[in-house]
């Protein structure tokens, strides 16, 4: 395959990606996968996947979980909601996580993915011992799967990233990261942040953002690839510098206008082929 192969994010049922068969007329070689909801994720389902993606030569790079009542409202309510800091759903979360690790092998996929959640910044807080200690577990049973996990970058600054992944310890422990994240949620400078965190960085997502007025409390405002603050260019020449070795995962939310989120994607692989040419990867 060549290098930094394109790719869309892709959702079967479950999750904001677009379906497989947009990938398919996108032309690209490369997608992630929302993870499908538990009723769906069945050996049947998983061979006629895998026969789908043979049949378009499409390759599956990570499957994403995702959790019934994550809500990405607003900032606070992501707080509340989502990944494996909430402890009411922390534990059946874990579970499915392990599940989901599971199914991705049925596919054949050597990468699982998440967003962990808003873990303290504060290393004392007791939340951020229990996140870690789920967080090992889940290494553990994707390294018996023989997979990595992408923790997805955004809700906490580099150095807190860093200092999590070192305290969870594991060697399959790696980042996914999505600069407009780090815009969106008012985070810190997505370059800056991509220079301090770059060894674990495996995969990523092509998405851009505009700050908001108020980072950090106010959502900012997802844009179309190359529209938004991240600037794509020196993105991509920063992850040349680091020797960055997966694909290019295009991500755009906006599942509510299937034919907008067609052609920005579209618009997004021209821009990538054309930035991919200019830096010389
Ligand atoms: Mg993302």
């Amino acid at each position: 395959m060549e290098k930094w192969p394109v790719g869309v994010f892709t959702s079967i049922d479950a999750g904001l990606g677009v379906k497989l068969e947009v990938a398919r007329e996108l032309g690209v070689p490369t997608i992630q996968l929302h993870a499908p909801a538990a009723s769906t994720r069945t050996p049947e389902n998983a061979k006629n996947f895998l026969a789908k993606l043979k049949d378009a030569g499409i390759t599956l790079t990570a499957v994403f979980g995702g959790f019934e009542g994550e809500s990405y409202a607003d900032i606070p309510t992501v707080s509340r909601t989502v990944g494996l800091v909430p402890r009411e759903t922390r534990a059946a979360r874990t579970q499915e996580m392990k599940e989901i690790s599971d199914f991705a092998k049925l596919l054949g996929c050597r990468v699982i993915a998440l967003h962990v959640g808003f873990v303290p910044h504060d290393a004392k807080n007791p939340l951020y011992a229990e996140v870690l200690k789920v967080t090992q577990e889940i290494c553990d049973h994707a390294k018996r799967n023989g997979q990595n996990l992408h923790l997805e970058t955004g809700q906490e600054p580099a150095e807190g990233l860093l200092q999590f992944i070192r305290d969870v310890g594991r060697d399959n422990l790696f980042i996914n990261f999505d600069p407009a994240n780090l815009v969106l949620y008012g985070t810190g400078q997505p370059i800056e942040a991509l220079q301090k965190v770059g060894r674990y960085v495996k995969s990523c997502h092509c998405k851009d953002a505009k700050w908001s007025a108020k980072p950090g409390v106010e959502w900012g405002q997802e844009m179309p690839l190359g529209q938004g603050d991240v600037g794509m260019e020196q993105f991509l020449r920063t992850l040349k510098s680091l020797g960055y070795d997966g694909p290019l995962t295009i991500e755009r939310e906006i599942p509510q206008e299937p034919a907008r989120q067609k052609a920005e994607i579209g618009h997004a692989i021209r821009l990538l082929t054309e930035l991919k040419k200019k830096i010389g990867v």
